[in-house]
């Protein structure tokens, strides 16, 4: 029987470790601080914002919450930016994405000063990343390291096919499996034979925005498949990139979708901030 990765007790665990350092933290006069800029009002945005709200507020991280309107200019953005890059209260910095499409996303990213980017999009946090330096890691990817490390599963050594590489996901995970030793392939549109590369992975990670695109006959016998997709039925019950109920006799250990790896990117965040407090001092 597979063995489910249970994503949402991790991401809680992770919460409350958070949580415990914080209150330290308090105790030695130091707040954390994180910044939280929406432009718009998408309601997957507004889902995503409230819930980061609520982590920072279960932890006992300050939030100050930045709602503008649609019609911002980019240069009001950048203006609101460079300012909490000066403000010392202010530990780090999140803008929501998608941005409207009058801004430009990489502009406004390099635009967040490299010691706040907890979100790890910043190319300098992207770049430390790809020669092994320390810096913040983009958060979905750090929760599946998360996830199979408090799991007992050992990557070192472990063949890994990686399904998709775009640049929050596919490709900042290719780096962390190579950081953990793990051999790495990374395989996307263009990858030929997709079937046969995905099936030498003794872990297989999906992160390609299909609907159950991965079968049993993407998945080695005995494989670990991390789901990284999410979609919504028409009932607005959400399932991944994987064909769950077809690879689960399949599999060693799967990620359920929902209380995957969703739930884990919030936690990750969460870790930055602190880490992003913990830098500064
Ligand atoms: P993305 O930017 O759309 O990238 C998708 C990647 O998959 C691309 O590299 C693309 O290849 C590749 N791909 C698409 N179709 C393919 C196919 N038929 N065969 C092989 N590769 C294919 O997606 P993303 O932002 O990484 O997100 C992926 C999924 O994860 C989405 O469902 C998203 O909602 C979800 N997600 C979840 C979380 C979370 O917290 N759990 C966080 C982020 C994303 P090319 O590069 O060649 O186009």
């Amino acid at each position: 029987m597979a063995f489910v990765i249970d994503g949402k007790k991790i991401s809680n665990d992770i919460k409350d470790e958070l949580k415990e350092k914080v209150a330290a933290l308090k105790e030695e006069g130091i707040e954390i601080t994180l910044a939280v800029i929406q432009v718009g009002n998408d309601p997957a945005s507004s889902i995503y914002v409230g819930n980061k709200k609520k982590a920072c507020e279960y932890i006992g991280i300050n939030s100050l919450s930045y709602e503008l309107p649609e019609t911002t200019t980019q240069e009001e953005l950048v203006a609101l930016v460079k300012q909490l890059n000066e403000n010392d209260e202010v530990n780090g910095i999140l803008v929501q994405l998608p941005l409207p499409k009058h801004m430009n996303e990489e502009l406004i990213i390099r635009t967040i000063s490299p010691r706040k980017d907890v979100d790890g999009f910043h190319p300098q946090n992207v770049g430390a990343l790809s020669i092994g330096q320390k810096g913040f890691v983009s958060c979905t990817p750090a929760g599946i390291i998360e996830l199979l490390k408090r799991s007992g599963i050992t990557i070192e050594g472990k063949e890994c096919v990686i399904i998709g590489r775009s640049n929050i996901v596919g490709k900042p995970m290719s780096m962390l499996m190579l950081r953990e030793n793990a051999t790495v392939t990374i395989c996307h549109s263009k990858t030929k034979n997709l079937k046969e590369v995905a099936k030498r992975a003794d872990i297989l990670i999906v992160a390609i925005g299909k609907p159950r695109f991965v079968t049993a006959d993407y998945v080695k016998e005995g494989a670990v498949v991390i789901d990284v997709g999410i979609h919504r039925d028409e009932n607005n019950k959400s399932f991944g990139d994987v064909d769950y109920a077809d690879v689960y006799d399949h599999v060693s250990a799967i990620t359920p979708v929902p209380g995957g790896v969703g739930p884990m990117t919030i936690a990750m965040l969460m870790k930055n901030c602190v880490d992003a407090a913990m830098q500064n001092q």
